[in-house]
């Protein structure tokens, strides 16, 4: 049975730790050291995936290392920071898994996202325990250029990247043994941060959020922020033709699901002529969806302008 250095080592020989943005010293201490340049903040956040209730129990170990840092990433990227660093702690329980393939097949999936934007591990830790993995990331801003979600005004367009519901579809799919297409099984185990469109809306986006927990409940978030409120357009939702398609299509999938991991941003009406060429920079579609106003609620119509009030917003722990 392989020991707990053993299995760090195999984390830490498949993991970046170093390259171009390592850290200036990576695992194997107490503690890993980081240079932040001058000029620039540090910008921290932490997700925590668990079994049973972020992914199934026997996921495919690969997946669940690729999300597990997409989600993170895509947090930096709702803040327009550029991901540099990552820590990592995973508890694995002690019977059940084989541990050395389990955390080979996670390092490869972890790794894969890791490579493609240049994150570097700085350490972490391994305990026994039920299944979880909770990652740190840490990216870079030039100072007071973190876009925050307080910032919407009245009379910002709101807008959001790629589209919506595939993984709440994806998982509906699966809850009731059908068959899930593969763009949105992919959606659903391997969402793709949107890290280059979140700094592409550095210094041009009033606030921002990703959307996790789904669109309505998020865009709340948003909006409370701000000391706003919005009018929502639900035929102007962005759904994949595969999503519509489906027999089973619902648009409480786009409107409430979780798992997007899209940018949600509101924009001034003098940088909309600007849109096109964030799209086509960041390399993903961007639609927009509603606009802020200054009443503190949020309303939501149809196609014929008539008010529609959802059953939920999206997801809650408790
Ligand atoms: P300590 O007991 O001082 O907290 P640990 O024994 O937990 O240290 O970890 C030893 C070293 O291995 C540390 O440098 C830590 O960052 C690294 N490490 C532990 N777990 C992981 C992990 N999951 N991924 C990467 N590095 C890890
Ligand atoms: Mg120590």
């Amino acid at each position: 049975m392989a020991g707990e250095f053993a299995l760090i080592k195999r984390l830490c020989q498949q993991i970046p730790t170093w390259g171009n943005s390592g850290p200036d010293l990576g695992p194997g201490d107490d503690a890993a050291v980081v240079t932040v340049p001058e000029g620039q903040q540090l910008v921290v956040t932490t997700d925590t995936l668990n079994a049973g209730v972020h992914f199934f129990p026997d996921a495919d170990p690969a997946s669940v290392g690729y999300k597990s840092l997409a989600v993170n990433l895509s947090d930096l990227a709702a803040m327009a920071a550029l991901p540099r660093w990552v820590s990592l702690s995973i508890s694995l329980p002690v019977s059940g898994v084989d541990l050395q393939a389990w955390i080979d097949a996670f390092a490869d999936g972890f790794a894969q996202l890791a490579s493609q934007h240049q994150v570097a591990l700085t350490g972490g830790d391994l305990t026994s325990g039920p299944l979880s993995v909770s990652v740190t990331a840490m990216g870079l801003v030039p100072r007071g250029t973190a876009v925050q979600r307080s910032g919407a005004q009245p009379g910002d367009k709101i807008i959001v990247s790629g589209t919506l519901g595939d993984a709440a579809g994806a998982l509906q799919l699966m809850r009731t043994e059908q068959p899930v297409p593969e763009v949105l099984q992919r959606q659903l185990l391997r969402p793709q941060p949107q890290v280059s469109l979140g700094l592409a809306l550095r210094e041009v986006a009033s606030s921002m959020i990703d959307i996790s927990d789904g669109l309505l409940a998020d865009i709340g978030h948003l909006l409370t922020a701000s000391r706003c409120g919005g009018n929502l357009f639900v035929h102007q939702l962005p759904v994949s033709k595969t999503l519509k398609t489906l027999a089973d299509f619902d648009w409480s999938w786009p409107l409430t699901g979780g798992d997007d991991y899209q940018l949600c941003f509101t924009l001034a009406p003098r940088y909309m002529q600007r849109l096109t060429e964030i799209s086509n920079a960041a390399g993903v579609e961007l639609s927009v969806i509603g606009e802020v106003t200054a009443q503190r609620e949020i309303n939501c119509y149809g196609s014929q302008g008539e008010l529609i009030t959802p059953e939920a917003t999206g997801w809650t722990h408790f």
